[in-house]
């Protein structure tokens, strides 16, 4: 890197928010060094990370800044994180979600202000029950942007990632030659569930054998698991877990419970999930448990009903009649495309891979702020949402505060959950608005702050 300082991102905090665990989740990839400073038991770290396109960043996890000082911490070591902070030119203030803002975290919040270096948040542990409410307790801190991520899980740290990118000068020790190389195409994890004997590992191997494409086996995230890798369409599918889906073990064919558990530890590593259900005897209250998840944890759906030669009838009315039986089934998620396939014919099998593109595409849209308050800002003027608790915040305005799933925030005269009817208004007009086919959509009521009163 031609000895030039690389762009520098320090992870801050209050200790125990999960800044290591993050910092992994940044350096995971193409990891070149990594040095513990000597001598100390909770010190700072570096390590080289580089971005998808190959610009790379230094990442700094400034181990337990605790400016409370509950737990002695050597000055030295205080000092060293504070010489950090100041030294990055970027601060990612990381914070647990499930707790809330404690006000440990709003020390550290002002250390970071008080540098003057740029700070954005990272609201870590999402998915933990709490955790989606901590997310927009986040932005009490006062900084501009705020990510709702899971170090643990993986969840959101794509888009934090972005976020990093978005700021490193173009060209910042790139791996890569001259400015102009193609930036790598984004991968697509994909997810490939549903109860045992549906035909998963038939429809993998169809999928796969229509493509003809170089399929790599790579390690996978979690751990012992293999992925399948291969390239489509300018960008690279990564199979989740392709052994286990191919193994006929105790898993695939055991206790049904054991197929959940399985189903859901994919889910978790997966940007897109393919949910395959036997279209011969329908969706069964197991699959709807299985797609339930996939929602939850605001990843792409994609319904399959394979095994479409052996449903009794064929025909347009018996495909409609599973699509309704479908809906009933899982109301929750009515906007997943449903493909019919049949494995063993080949049929409807062309169309998986496209649904996944379209999917992951939709997963990442984000509107603009003018646009989303074309559509919205009337309608919720107009008519102010309903809270859970029955009163009715006026909402001051929306913005798309993330993607994957697309994130919406109302800044309203009150913070608090909506009532159920209302989310799906406002979900509904959001998907009438773009295309969010395939994925889930977030909406979180954040309480004006007191510094956007006074304005
Ligand atoms: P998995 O347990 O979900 O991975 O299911 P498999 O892929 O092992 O398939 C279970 C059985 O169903 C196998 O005997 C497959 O040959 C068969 N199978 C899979 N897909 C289809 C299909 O679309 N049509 C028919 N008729 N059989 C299928």
């Amino acid at each position: 890197m031609s000895g030039e300082r690389p762009f520098t991102v320090a992870l801050a905090g209050r200790p125990n928010v999960g800044k290591s665990a993050l910092f992994n989740r940044l350096i995971r990839r193409r990891r070149s060094l990594v040095h513990d400073l000597p001598g100390m038991t909770r010190d700072v770290l570096e390590a080289d990370a580089a971005l998808p396109d190959g610009r790379r960043f230094r990442a700094v996890d400034t181990g337990g800044y605790d400016a409370e000082g509950a737990e002695p911490i050597p000055r030295e070591v205080r000092r060293r994180a504070l010489d950090a902070l100041s030294g990055a030119d970027l601060i990612v203030l990381v914070m647990d979600a499930s707790a809330g803002v404690l006000p440990p975290d709003r020390e550290a919040a002002r250390a970071a202000r008080a540098t003057g270096v740029e700070t954005i948040v990272a609201a870590n542990k999402i998915d933990r029950r709490a955790g989606s409410e901590g997310e927009s307790e986040a932005w009490e801190l006062g900084f501009p942007e705020v990510f709702g991520v899971s170090a643990e899980h993986g969840t959101g740290v794509e888009e934090l990632v972005e976020a990093i990118a978005a700021r490193v000068p173009a060209g910042a020790g790139s791996l890569l030659a001259g400015s102009d190389a193609p930036r790598p195409p984004r991968e697509i994890a994909l997810a490939v569930v549903g109860r045992p004997n549906v035909g998963k590992s038939s429809l993998v191997n169809a999928v796969l054998g229509r493509e003809r494409a170089i399929v790599s086996s790579v390690p996978g995230t979690t751990r012992d698991s293999v992925d399948t890798s291969f390239d489509h369409e300018g960008r690279t599918i990564r199979l989740v877990d392709t052994a286990g889906i191919r193994r006929k073990g105790r898993t695939e064919r055991g206790p049904e419970v054991l197929s959940v558990v399985q189903a859901r530890k994919r889910i978790a590593e997966c940007d897109v999930a393919l949910v395959v259900v036997d279209a011969a005897e329908g969706p069964s209250a197991q699959d709807a448990t299985v797609a339930s998840y996939v929602v939850e944890e605001g990843k792409g759906l994609v319904l399959v009903a394979n095994k479409w030669d052996l449903a009794g009838r064929k025909g347009e009315a018996a495909a409609k009649e599973l699509r309704t039986s479908l809906e009933e089934r899982m109301p929750f998620a009515a906007w997943a495309p449903v493909l019919l396939t049949s494995a063993a014919s080949g049929r409807g099998v062309s169309r998986v891979l496209p649904a996944v593109l379209r999917v992951a595409e939709n997963r990442r849209r984000r509107l603009p702020t003018g646009e989303l308050n074309r559509v919205l800002g009337r309608a919720l003027r107009d008519k102010p949402p309903r809270s859970a608790s029955g009163t009715r915040p006026k909402v001051f305005y929306v913005a798309q505060t993330g993607t994957a799933p697309p994130t919406f925030t109302l800044v309203a005269s009150r913070a608090g959950a909506l009532h159920f009817s209302e989310e799906r208004r406002i979900e509904n007009l959001l998907r009438a608005t773009a295309d969010f086919e395939g994925t889930p959509i977030r909406i979180l009521v954040k309480e004006r702050s007191r510094r956007e009163r006074s304005r």
